[in-house]
């Protein structure tokens, strides 16, 4: 290893990722696929990154999709470009892989939402309660669960649950009064919530479809309830983005992180895609994921080139975090 490589691995856990200089002259796209082959590697990439991240990826996909991947995969490492509970459920699934990635500071306001020590005094509180956590959580908090889900399966996850048994529901309070109106199921919430898709401006929402009547609104669940009643159509991101595809509308106004649009552009060449107004004026005038996009393809190719940064996980958290994820893949 070079001085400079042993330095950016010292300071990796104060930076997040390598904090290398990359050759301006290099042609990323074609280093990284040079990489994947050398080293057996599979990109999995979901839908709120960057464009180029999508389009070099093996697998696009939301959370759901990402985590049967990752367990089909018989890559040797898998390269998750996504936030760090994704990479975390793609190791838990796969103790014997490397998994990489890009910045570790790729967080989720989400996860960060349901500290652990707090979660298990609440889960204590009520010992009756079965544990559901939607897949946006720590690996510490998937030791605590049950049974995880995402947006895609949360109803079908809920569903399999006998009707007298009382659940928690957790960390998404949005997404959990969301399910709790699906199912009719009156399950204890969490009081977590993601930042992305609760900024969006439900004025600046009214005033745009004044003056895109026709446009429809479609929403993900993690959005705040007066949104949600706005939407004509609420789904998880795949079910957006096969809402868009399918439907016989022209003009969609879309309520999810704004990554989303580029898969949707791609398959609907011919519609109108317009994202949902944020509260801040930021210049894609949308709501983003700061953390989605710490990734960049400078960091994707540095990852993948020295093997690092890598998510490891201890043994028990590896084990105890695999039962809730299993259950749910098994169920859906
Ligand atoms: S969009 Fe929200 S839930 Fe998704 S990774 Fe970003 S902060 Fe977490």
């Amino acid at each position: 290893m070079t001085p400079n490589i042993i330095e950016a691995k010292k300071n990796l856990n104060q930076l997040g990722y390598l904090n290398l200089k990359v050759d301006e002259k290099l042609d990323l796209v074609a280093e990284i696929q040079k990489l994947k082959k050398e080293k057996n590697a599979v990109i999995l990439a979901h839908y709120y990154q960057e464009a180029v991240i999508q389009d070099i990826a093996d697998y696009l996909g939301d959370s759901l999709a990402l985590a049967k991947k990752a367990a089909q995969t018989d890559a040797e490492t898998i390269v998750f470009a996504g936030v760090h509970f994704m990479a975390e459920t793609a190791k838990i699934i796969n103790p014997e892989k490397k998994v990489l990635l890009p910045d570790l500071k790729a967080g989720c306001s989400l996860a960060d939402s349901c500290p652990p020590a707090e979660f298990k005094k609440f889960i204590d509180q009520h010992p009756d309660h079965i544990v559901i956590t939607y897949i946006n959580c720590s690996a510490e908090i998937k030791t605590l669960s049950d049974i995880t889900c995402t947006s895609s399966n949360a109803v079908q996850i809920i569903e399999s649950i006998p009707k007298d048994q009382p659940i928690i529901f957790a960390p998404d309070k949005n997404l959990g009064k969301y399910l709790i109106k699906e199912t009719g199921r009156d399950m204890l919430l969490w009081e977590g919530s993601c930042m992305v898709h609760e900024a969006f401006s439900i004025e600046r929402l009214l005033d745009l479809h004044k003056k895109h009547p026709k446009a429809k609104i479609i929403a993900h669940p993690e959005s705040e309830e007066p949104l949600l009643k706005t939407a004509q159509f609420i789904g998880s991101t795949s079910q957006l983005l096969k809402f868009v595809k399918e439907d016989k509308g022209e003009e969609f106004i879309v309520a999810t992180e704004a990554g989303i649009l580029h898969q949707m552009a791609k398959e609907v060449p011919n519609k109108i895609l317009i994202p949902a107004p944020s509260n801040e004026d930021n210049t894609c005038a949308c709501s983003e994921c700061a953390y989605m996009k710490l990734n960049t393809l400078e960091k994707l190719y540095l990852c993948m080139k020295y093997e690092s940064p890598e998510i490891i996980l201890s043994e028990e958290v590896i084990e105890k975090g695999r039962r809730p994820i299993e259950r749910m893949l098994s169920i859906s």
